[in-house]
């Protein structure tokens, strides 16, 4: 099977260039130049953005949260992933307390089978004992380099001296651990104080976890890194205090990487006011316009590594658990169908970034850090057919009828974008066309070599 596709923009690296790209099998032959090579499918790109697939660092699928569970699986997940231009998810496997790190993988294998777009895991370890480090060649081996641990959540939680452990451990594996940096003990004396006062509504779990208590969290973890003399990855940061401190960091010679989300990059604190505001409910929780700026301008300046979506996806009913105690809904919101057109509306619209610099957000550094570049992450001979053709140009609404999210709601609904996935090869096959999908179930097991620690 070869598919040529002709007078595009292609998003290489370091430029955008006009010409065409031939796929050959799973792989690229040529990106870029005239080609005039027989193919079994031509497809005209002209007008359009051809980018390496778009990789999702930071997706939870089918994941159980106490007694619920979210509504996408990897079934609906990935379907909506790969219409909307990413052709690899990072899903975080989770090993929950008296679990290992094998069970949980195997679990996470068996979920994610049948999946539309690639996938592969994150380790988010709940704990961090002689048992656990003893399983980490054998996550290696099948292709997991990169963890995660919690500051929050009774059931994940870790110390700091945990994390400081991880980090200086996984270091020496070229491995990486993600921290979901919050104060925990602040959160929950504000949680009691707010209750207490009666103040139960869903814009008071804004209220409950204020900007500076994720700025706590990043310093703790920048100290922790610096001291272990390893990687620090920020999770989903989403305040302007916590970007100034991983700044701080990099300055003092650190190896930073920073993830924000869309979500940070366009909905604001006062959406919990709407009637349905439990569907913001998420953590970090949504912040300020200045916030947004501050994550946008980072952006463009290099500073913010990658966009991850940390979609978590519950219907409203199950949301209604919080109607009248807001620490009680579920965390989290859809939006793994709607990254790439945000960000581009947003960001490259909106004059903070250009096309290149939205590449290297939503695919390049990505398959960088996590192990997967140059199979995947850049349009040259040699890498894997996973490309999106976008469309600058077409405007539409989100709106959680038109996604293919299995969720009864959107924290973008009636978000107006300026563009979107047009086409998206997978594999070497055009699984979606003109913004349908049009072959399901094609994604495969991505096994991820060490990180490439471009910051080192
Ligand atoms: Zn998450």
């Amino acid at each position: 099977m070869r598919i040529l596709i002709k007078n595009a923009s292609l998003v290489f690296e370091d430029r955008v260039e006009k010409g065409d790209l031939l796929t050959e099998g799973q792989r690229i032959v040529q990106a870029g130049g005239n080609i005039d090579a027989p193919a079994d499918q031509v497809i005209d790109g002209s007008g359009c953005f051809v980018f390496p697939g778009f990789i999702d660092t930071h997706t939870h699928f089918d994941l159980e949260v106490g007694s619920t569970v979210t509504a996408d699986d990897f079934i609906s997940g990935t379907k909506a992933a790969v219409v909307g231009g990413t052709t690899t998810v990072l899903d975080f496997a989770t090993q929950e307390r008296g679990m290992t790190m094998m069970d949980a993988f195997h679990k996470w294998s068996k979920k994610a089978e049948g999946s539309s777009c690639h996938y592969g895991f994150h380790m988010a370890v709940s704990e961090w004992n002689a048992d656990r480090i003893a399983e980490i060649p054998k996550m290696i081996e099948n292709g997991v380099t990169s963890f995660k641990m919690y500051m929050v959540y009774d059931n994940m939680r870790v110390s700091d001296g945990q994390i400081y452990e991880a980090i200086q451990r996984l270091a020496k594996e070229d491995c990486i651990i993600g921290i979901h940096c919050e104060n925990d003990d602040i959160i929950k004396a504000r949680v009691r104080e707010l209750k207490a006062a009666g103040k139960t509504s869903s814009r008071y779990h804004a209220v409950s976890r204020p900007n500076v208590v994720e700025a706590d969290g990043v310093g703790r973890l920048m100290d922790a890194a610096y001291l272990a003399k390893g990687p620090a990855w920020v999770v989903h940061l989403s305040t302007r205090e916590g970007l100034a401190i991983a700044r701080r960091a990099r300055e003092r010679g650190q190896e930073v990487y920073l993830e924000s989300c869309p979500q940070y990059l366009v909905l604001e604190e006062s959406m919990y006011d709407e009637p349905d505001g439990a569907k913001y409910v998420m953590s970090p929780p949504l912040r300020s316009k200045l916030d947004q700026e501050a994550l946008l301008e980072a952006m463009g300046t290099g500073e913010i590594d990658w966009i991850g979506t940390d979609h978590c996806s519950f219907t409203m009913a199950q949301k209604s658990a919080g109607k009248d105690d807001f620490s009680k809904t579920p965390n989290g919101g859809a939006g793994v169908q709607n990254r790439a057109e945000i960000v581009y509306t947003r960001a490259v619209k909106g004059g903070f970034i250009d096309m290149v610099a939205m590449g290297q957000l939503l695919s390049t550094r990505a398959a960088k850090l996590f192990g997967m570049y140059p199979r995947k992450g850049v349009l040259q001979a040699g890498s894997d057919a996973d490309i999106v053709i976008f469309d600058p140009d077409a405007p539409h609404t989100i709106h959680m009828a038109t996604n293919l999210h299995a969720c009864d709601n959107s924290p973008y609904e009636g978000y107006e974008a300026a563009g979107m996935a047009r086409d998206v090869i997978l594999n070497g096959e055009l699984v979606v066309a003109k913004g349908k999908l049009i072959a399901a179930g094609r994604g495969e097991y991505v096994r991820r070599d060490r990180c490439g620690r471009y910051r080192k």
